[in-house]
C-alpha cells in the first residue's frame, strides 16, 4: 500500500489527481477501523494531516468556513456560539479520544446515514455548502445535493473536501440523538432543528432513519407557514400543542427507516416525532427569551 504525505494543499490535490483511488485520511477514526478490520485495502492512503489550513476555521461575511479537519473537540470549544447545532451534535460523537481526532470533513467523506454532523448541517439551512476541490478547481456542493446514497457522497474521485461553509446561526438550534446507551454510540436515530428568524424559515435534519441524511421538507414548510400566519416570529407566542404535534407527525412521515440491530423502523419513526416536538419546544423557548431580552 502506497502512503502519500503531502505537505501543502496543492500537493494534496496533485496527489489525489495522480491517485484517484487513494483513500484520504484525516482523523483516521473511520479509516483506521476499516483498515484494521480489512474492510478495505486501498492501493494508496493520502494523509492530509500535514496540510495546516484544513484544521483552521474563519468567519467570512456571516458564514463560518470550517476546515475539513477541524476536530469535534475544537468545534465544541470554539464554535458553539456561531454553530450551536453542530457543536451540540459534536458533543454526542464517540468519546473524548474520537472527538479529538474526528472531523466533519471525515464525517462527510464517510457519508454514513448515522453520522452526527449531517442532521445539524441540514438544519443549518439551504446555504450550507461543501467546498470540494481538485486540480481542476473548486466547486461548492449544496448540502442537499451532497448525500447520494448509503455511505455515498457526490465527490468526484479526484476531489477532496477543503471546508464546509455554514451560515452563522441567527436563531436557536438543537440536536437530539437516541442511542442504545448514553455515550460511545452510533445513533439509533437523530434529529437536528434550527430556527431561522431572519428569513422566517426553520431547518430540520434527520439522521439514521433513511438511506441518506435528509431534511423533513413538508415539516419545515408547515412550520414556516404556521409561524407566518399566526405572527409568531413577532409575538413570540408559543405555537400551541396542535402545531407542535403536527410538526412531529410530518417529521415522522419524512423518514424511511429500516429495522436493524440498533432499533426497529417503527421505534425510529416514533422517536423522531418525539425529538421533533422536543427540539422545536426547546428552540422556541430560547427564541422567546431572545426576543424578550431584545425588547
Ligand atoms: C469508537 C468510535 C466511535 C464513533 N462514534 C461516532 C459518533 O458517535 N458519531 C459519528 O458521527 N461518528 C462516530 N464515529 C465515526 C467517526 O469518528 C466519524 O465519522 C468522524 O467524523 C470521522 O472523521 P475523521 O476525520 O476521523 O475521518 P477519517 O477516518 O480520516 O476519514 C473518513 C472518511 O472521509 C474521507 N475523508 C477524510 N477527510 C477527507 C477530505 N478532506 N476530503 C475527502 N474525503 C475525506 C476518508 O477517505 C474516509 O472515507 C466513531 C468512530 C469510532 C472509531
Amino acid at each position: 500500500m502506497e502512503f502519500l504525505r503531502p505537505a501543502t494543499w496543492d500537493e494534496a490535490l496533485a496527489a489525489k489527481a495522480a491517485h484517484p483511488d487513494a483513500t484520504a485520511i484525516s482523523g483516521g477514526t473511520d479509516v483506521m477501523v476499516e483498515l484494521n478490520f480489512d474492510v478495505h485495502r486501498p492501493a494508496a492512503v493520502l494523509d492530509l494531516n500535514r496540510v495546516a489550513e484544513l484544521a483552521e476555521w474563519s468567519v467570512e461575511g456571516g458564514t463560518v468556513r470550517l476546515g475539513a479537519a477541524v476536530p469535534y473537540a475544537r468545534i465544541i470549544e470554539e464554535l458553539s456560539g456561531p454553530l450551536p447545532g453542530l457543536a451540540l451534535a459534536a458533543h454526542t460523537v464517540g468519546s473524548p479520544q474520537i472527538r479529538n481526532r474526528g472531523s466533519v470533513g471525515g464525517n462527510l467523506g464517510a457519508a454514513s446515514p448515522a453520522g452526527d454532523s449531517h442532521p445539524a448541517l441540514l438544519a443549518a439551512g439551504r446555504d450550507v455548502f461543501v467546498e470540494a476541490a481538485s486540480v481542476r478547481g473548486t466547486r461548492l456542493i449544496p448540502i442537499d445535493d451532497f448525500y447520494v446514497g448509503v455511505k455515498r457522497n457526490s465527490l468526484e474521485p479526484d476531489e477532496l473536501i477543503r471546508a464546509v461553509r455554514i451560515p452563522v446561526a441567527d436563531g436557536p438550534q438543537q440536536f437530539s440523538k437516541i442511542g442504545t446507551r448514553n455515550a460511545m454510540v452510533i445513533a439509533v436515530c437523530a434529529f437536528g432543528f434550527a430556527l431561522h428568524p431572519k428569513n422566517g424559515t426553520v431547518g430540520t435534519g434527520i439522521g439514521s432513519a433513511a438511506p441518506t441524511p435528509r431534511r423533513a421538507v413538508e415539516a419545515e414548510e408547515y412550520l414556516a407557514q404556521e409561524f407566518a400566519r399566526r405572527g409568531l416570529w413577532e409575538s413570540g407566542e408559543a405555537p400551541g400543542p396542535e402545531v407542535v404535534r403536527r410538526f412531529g407527525e410530518l417529521v415522522r412521515a419524512a423518514a424511511s427507516p429500516i429495522d436493524d440491530v440498533r432499533g426497529t423502523a417503527e421505534y425510529r419513526r416514533h422517536a423522531l416525532a418525539v425529538m421533533a416536538r422536543r427540539t422545536l419546544t426547546w428552540c422556541w423557548n430560547d427564541y422567546r427569551k431572545q426576543i424578550g431580552s431584545a425588547a
